[in-house]
C-alpha cells in the first residue's frame, strides 16, 4: 500500500426527514445564499422543504445553474455574493450545482479572476467561504470531496480543481428526494459512480487489500441496485444504497493509497466541453476501451475485477478480460447509457479537435503511469466511435 494523508471533514446527514435539520446546521445569523439549477427542486417539493426549515435565517437565492456549470453563471453569482455581503452558501441539487458552488466560494474570496485557479493548480485557493448541501442526485461524490469541474463557455473548455477548502462543511441526502430523477440522469449517476471507482481500482496491485475490497463491494452494489433503481424507481432502499455508493465512490476513502487513473475522465471532459455529451455518457464511451488499449498494464487487475466483480474464471486470461469489459458496456448500456460515440450522433471527425484540446489543456500524459500520451487517447477515440 502506499502512503497517504486522508483527510475528510464533511458531515453527513443521511436519510428521509433530514431536510429539516438545516435549521441547526445553518449557523445563525448568517448571510445565506442558497444556489440551485434549472427548477426541478421548485417541482419536487425540496425548495419548499429547504426553506421551511431555514426560517428565520436571512436567505437570498441564486439559481439558474446548468449541468455542467458555467463559469459565466458562476461569476454572476460570485457577483452577488460580495454585493450581498453572504457569509454561507449552501447548494441545493447535483453535482453541477454542488461544483458550481464550490468555485463561488473559492472564487468570491479571490481578487484575481477565478479562471487563475485551473492555470494555478488551485494554488491560488487560501481561503473559502464556507458552505452545505443538500444533494438531490447520487453521482458525483462532489457532496463529500474537495473537487469542482467548471465550464467556461466562451472557449470551450471544461477544467477541474480540487482543494482542502472546498470540502463542503456538511451534506445532507435523502434518498426519497431522488425519487423524481429523469430515467437519463438515474443511468448517468450509476455510470459516473461506477467510473470513478474504476478509476481508482483499476490500475494496477499495491497490496491494497482493503481499498480493492471497498471498491469491489461498491461495484458490486451498483451492478446489483443501479438496474432497480429504473425499474422500481420509488424503492427508498434501492435509492438509499445508490445514493450511499456514489457518495463512497469518491469521498477518497478507497482511492487512498493506490495508484489512480483518471485518464478516461479527462479525455471524458473534452467531449463534453466540444460536443456536450452528458459526463457519464463519455464516461461509458471511453471507459471500456481505456481497459482495452491499456490491457497489458492492467493485466492483473482486470482479472482480478473479472473474477471478482463479475464471476468470470474459467477459460483463458485474455478471454476473461474482454468478457469483464463486455460485461461492463452490457451494463452500461443495460442503464440505459449509450458505450458508442456513434450513439451520440459523433464520427471521426470529432478526434482530432479532442486531442487538440487534451494538447492544450496539457493532458498529455494521462493515467497511473503518466503513459497514456495523445496518441493513445487518439487510438481509444477511434475504439470508440
Ligand atoms: P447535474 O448536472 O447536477 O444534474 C443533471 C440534471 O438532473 C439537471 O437537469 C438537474 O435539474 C436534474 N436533477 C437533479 N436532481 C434531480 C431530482 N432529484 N429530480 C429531478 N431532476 C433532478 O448532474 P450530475 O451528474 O450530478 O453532475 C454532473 C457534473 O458534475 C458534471 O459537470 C461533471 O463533470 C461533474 N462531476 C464532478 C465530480 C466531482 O468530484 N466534483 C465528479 C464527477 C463529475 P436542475 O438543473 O433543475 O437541478
Ligand atoms: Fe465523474
Amino acid at each position: 500500500m502506499l502512503n497517504f494523508d486522508f483527510y475528510n471533514p464533511t458531515r453527513i446527514l443521511f436519510g428521509e426527514g433530514q431536510i429539516a435539520s438545516l435549521s441547526t446546521l445553518v449557523p445563525a445569523g448568517a448571510r445565506v445564499m442558497m444556489l440551485y439549477g434549472g427548477g426541478s427542486i421548485r417541482q419536487n417539493g425540496v425548495y419548499d422543504e429547504v426553506m421551511a426549515a431555514l426560517a428565520g435565517h436571512s436567505v437570498t437565492e441564486f439559481g439558474g445553474i446548468e449541468p455542467n456549470p458555467s463559469y459565466e453563471t458562476l461569476m454572476r453569482a460570485i457577483e452577488q455574493v460580495k454585493a450581498g455581503k453572504i457569509d454561507f452558501l449552501l447548494a441545493v441539487g447535483g453535482g453541477s450545482v454542488i461544483d458550481g458552488t464550490k468555485f463561488v466560494a473559492a472564487g468570491a474570496m479571490l481578487d484575481e479572476d477565478p479562471w487563475s485557479i485551473f492555470d494555478k493548480r488551485s494554488a491560488n485557493i487560501v481561503d473559502a467561504l464556507p458552505f452545505g448541501t443538500v444533494l438531490t442526485l447520487p453521482a458525483t461524490g462532489s457532496e463529500m470531496n474537495s473537487g469542482g469541474v467548471v465550464t467556461r463557455k466562451s472557449t470551450q473548455e471544461k477544467r477541474s480543481f480540487m482543494s482542502r477548502k472546498v470540502f463542503p462543511q456538511f451534506s445532507i441526502l435523502d434518498p426519497a428526494k431522488t425519487f423524481t430523477l429523469p430515467v437519463r440522469q438515474v443511468g448517468n449517476g450509476v455510470v459516473d459512480a461506477f467510473a470513478h471507482i474504476m478509476e481508482q481500482y483499476l490500475t494496477y496491485p499495491v497490496n491494497a487489500k482493503v481499498q480493492d475490497r471497498f471498491a469491489e463491494g461498491l461495484l458490486l452494489t451498483l451492478i446489483e441496485e443501479g438496474p432497480k433503481a429504473l425499474s422500481d424507481p420509488q424503492d427508498y432502499e434501492v435509492r438509499a444504497n445508490v445514493m450511499w455508493c456514489a457518495t463512497l465512490a469518491l469521498n477518497g476513502l478507497i482511492g487512498v493509497g493506490v495508484p489512480q487513473d483518471w485518464a478516461t475522465h479527462m479525455v471524458g471532459h473534452e467531449l463534453t466541453a466540444l460536443y456536450h455529451l452528458d459526463h457519464a455518457q463519455t464516461l461509458a464511451v471511453i471507459l471500456p476501451n481505456m481497459l482495452r488499449a491499456r490491457r497489458e498494464e492492467k493485466r492483473a487487475k482486470l482479472l482480478q475485477y473479472a473474477e471478482r466483480v463479475w464471476g468470470l474464471s474459467g477459460g483463458d486470461e485474455d478471454t476473461r478480460i474482454e468478457a469483464a469489459i463486455a460485461r461492463t458496456e452490457q451494463f452500461f448500456a443495460s442503464m440505459g447509457v449509450g458505450t458508442r460515440l456513434a450513439d451520440y450522433g459523433l464520427g471521426a471527425d470529432c478526434v482530432e479537435p479532442v486531442i487538440k484540446a487534451l494538447e492544450a489543456h496539457r493532458m498529455t500524459r494521462l493515467g497511473e503511469h503518466r503513459n497514456v500520451t495523445t496518441d493513445v487517447s487518439r487510438k481509444v477515440l477511434e475504439m470508440s466511435l
